[in-house]
C-alpha cells in the first residue's frame, strides 16, 4: 500500500499520513521490494540514498530545490515579520494565557 503510493509519486509526508509508515522504513521497504519513487522527486532522491546509489541528475536537482526551499523558509522565520507570526503559534513560551 505505502509502496504503491511511493511508486505513484506521492509525497513522503502524505504517504506517512495515509499509511503510518515512517519515511525511513518506507525507503527501506521500497529497496527490499525493488520499488523506487519516480525520478526527479525528493522521494526519488531518498530512494537513491536508501539504495546507496549515486543520485541521478533529475533527483539531485529535485533534492537541491527542496533544500533551498527549506533554507529559505528557515531564513524567513528568523526575520522580524516572521517572529510576529510565530507569536500566534501555539506553545510559544512568551504567549502564556492568564496574565
Ligand atoms: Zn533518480
Amino acid at each position: 500500500m505505502a509502496l504503491a503510493l511511493l511508486r505513484d509519486g506521492f509525497k513522503e509526508r502524505s504517504i506517512t499520513q495515509r499509511t503510518a509508515v515512517p519515511g525511513g522504513t518506507l525507503y527501506r521497504l521500497a529497496i527490499d521490494h525493488g520499488i523506487t519513487a519516480p525520478h526527479g522527486t525528493v522521494e526519488g532522491h531518498r530512494c537513491h540514498e536508501a539504495a546507496d546509489t549515486e543520485p541521478c541528475d533529475e533527483c539531485s536537482l529535485a533534492d537541491g530545490r527542496d533544500q533551498a526551499r527549506k533554507r529559505a523558509r528557515h531564513r524567513r522565520s528568523g526575520s522580524p515579520a516572521a517572529a510576529a507570526g510565530a507569536a500566534r503559534a501555539p506553545g510559544s513560551p512568551w504567549r502564556t494565557p492568564r496574565r
